[in-house]
């Protein structure tokens, strides 16, 4: 289950790249967090890294200077595979050599580290870089995990009937698009699609009028599982690589159109946003928390239940959006937090929603990604979207200089961001999720 604490945890260490010590920062030392990437405009390829502080580690660099453990052991076997262009094949791996790189990073970062002088040689500056998306997403999967996003958007879709019954015992969720998923900085234009407005006869065909937001969090499937097997509880977490921040843009207006029967369709899949880093579950260990049910909910079902599940199966991560419109960016006025909440309030755990997956025999493979669905907390300012905050666009939110919103506009940069913080343990950040909307094709 859980790796439980160990010496990478311990909030007293230090690393040799002085970034990484200051108060408040995403990467420090108890962090490490991988992804992919290059010199900023360069034709390099794509390769792993791994973060500490304001610097990336090349890994597959570090790998070739020997330090991360003799050739062939696992921190070393990991470093390599971790260096190339996709996590895929670091993520096939398995817990035993994800933990044994961790190890290895962590004791040649640390101050004093022998390593120091030979590791210094494979880090490049954050701001010098850029990102691709960190695995070949082969399938993506978003889920529905928050009982209060569900309960508020039913609300608005189904007035009289919000919460469906099925979802205190089922996590639901439905097979998106892999293709159009893309890393912080990513830009795209806002949706076309048919849009049937109240007492029409027929609908038009429109840019979305209600372009909107999801805060969740995307879970990377590490190791697979053979088609027939299903992936018990007391296994799952060693099933799952990490978790990054994901915007899932949502078209409202197409949504409400189309969803009727078979679920979300192109009102999702014409932009998915993820954080380049990827932070592991044992870098996340200290923030651990119960997974507990309201009073008089139904427990889960026995397979979707387990005692390590329920001591400790959520996680503590702090999650805020932010919005920055183009006059706010010309002015030079940082991102503005709309929303702050945490994933502690998710309805269904990441073991279940791996255990769920696979209950019938479905395969999954490294670099499969789950979205969680979106994280609205128990009240209606801690909702991770934009039809939940403004009450489908009734009562807008005001922005700095004057401005307000109830749905995006042009222009608009959305911002998430990701951390864990709390006494006796080094607080931990996902860095930025940002992602803009530009106006539509003619
Ligand atoms: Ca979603």
């Amino acid at each position: 289950m859980s790796p439980l604490l160990n010496e990478t945890h311990d909030p007293a260490l230090k690393s040799w790249v002085a970034s990484a010590n200051l108060a408040g920062a995403d990467f420090p030392i108890q962090n490490l967090p991988f992804a992919v990437f290059r010199r900023k405009g360069s034709a390099e390829a794509f390769r792993g890294g791994v973060a500490i502080g304001d610097q990336v580690l090349d890994l597959g660099a570090a790998g070739e200077a020997g330090v991360l453990g003799a050739a062939g052991s696992p921190a070393a076997v990991a470093a390599s595979a971790g260096g190339r262009e996709s996590l895929n094949a670091l993520m096939a791996l398995g817990t035993k050599h994800w933990s044994a790189l961790r190890t290895a990073l962590s004791r040649a970062l640390r101050e004093g580290a022998a390593e120091q002088a030979p590791l210094a040689a494979c880090l490049v500056p954050q701001a010098d870089v850029e990102y691709t998306t960190p695995a070949r997403i082969g399938d993506y999967t978003d889920f529905y995990t928050s009982v209060h996003h569900a309960t508020n958007i039913g609300r608005q879709f189904r007035p009289d009937n919000p919460l469906l019954p099925n979802y205190k015992w089922v996590p639901i969720g439905y097979h998106g698009r892999a293709s159009s998923i893309a890393v912080s900085g990513q830009k795209f234009a806002r949706p076309v699609g048919q849009v049937m407005a109240p007492g029409a006869e027929a609908p038009v065909v429109k840019p979305s009028a209600r372009l909107d937001i999801e805060l969740e969090l995307g879970i990377f499937i590490g190791s697979g599982n053979a088609l027939g097997d299903p992936i018990r509880m007391t296994e799952a977490e060693d099933h799952v690589f990490g978790i990054c921040l994901l915007n899932d843009w949502s078209a409202r207006d197409l949504q409400a159109w189309e969803y009727q029967p078979l679920g979300p369709f192109l009102a999702k899949n014409f932009a998915t946003t993820i954080s380049p880093w990827i932070v592991t579950l044992e870098a996340l260990a200290p923030y651990r928390v119960a997974f507990e049910r309201p009073e008089g909910d139904p427990q889960p079902l026995p397979y979707l239940d387990s005692p390590a599940n329920r001591a400790q199966g959520a996680f503590d991560i702090q999650l805020q959006v932010l919005l920055q419109t183009a006059n706010a960016a010309k002015a030079g006025t940082a991102p503005h937090a709309i929303v702050q909440t945490s994933y502690r309030h998710a309805y269904w755990t990441v073991a279940q929603m791996v255990t769920h997956h696979t209950v019938n025999g479905c395969n999954l493979q490294p670099g499969d990604l789950f979205g969680s669905g979106t994280l609205s907390g128990p009240t209606l300012d801690q909702a991770g979207a934009l039809i939940e905050l403004t009450t489908g666009g009734k009562n807008p939110i005001s922005l700095p200089g004057g401005e307000t919103r109830t749905y995006l506009e042009d222009g608009d940069t959305v911002v998430l961001r990701g951390w864990c913080e709390k006494p006796g343990a080094a607080r931990i950040g996902f860095g930025d999720c940002a992602g803009t909307v530009l106006p539509a094709r003619a």
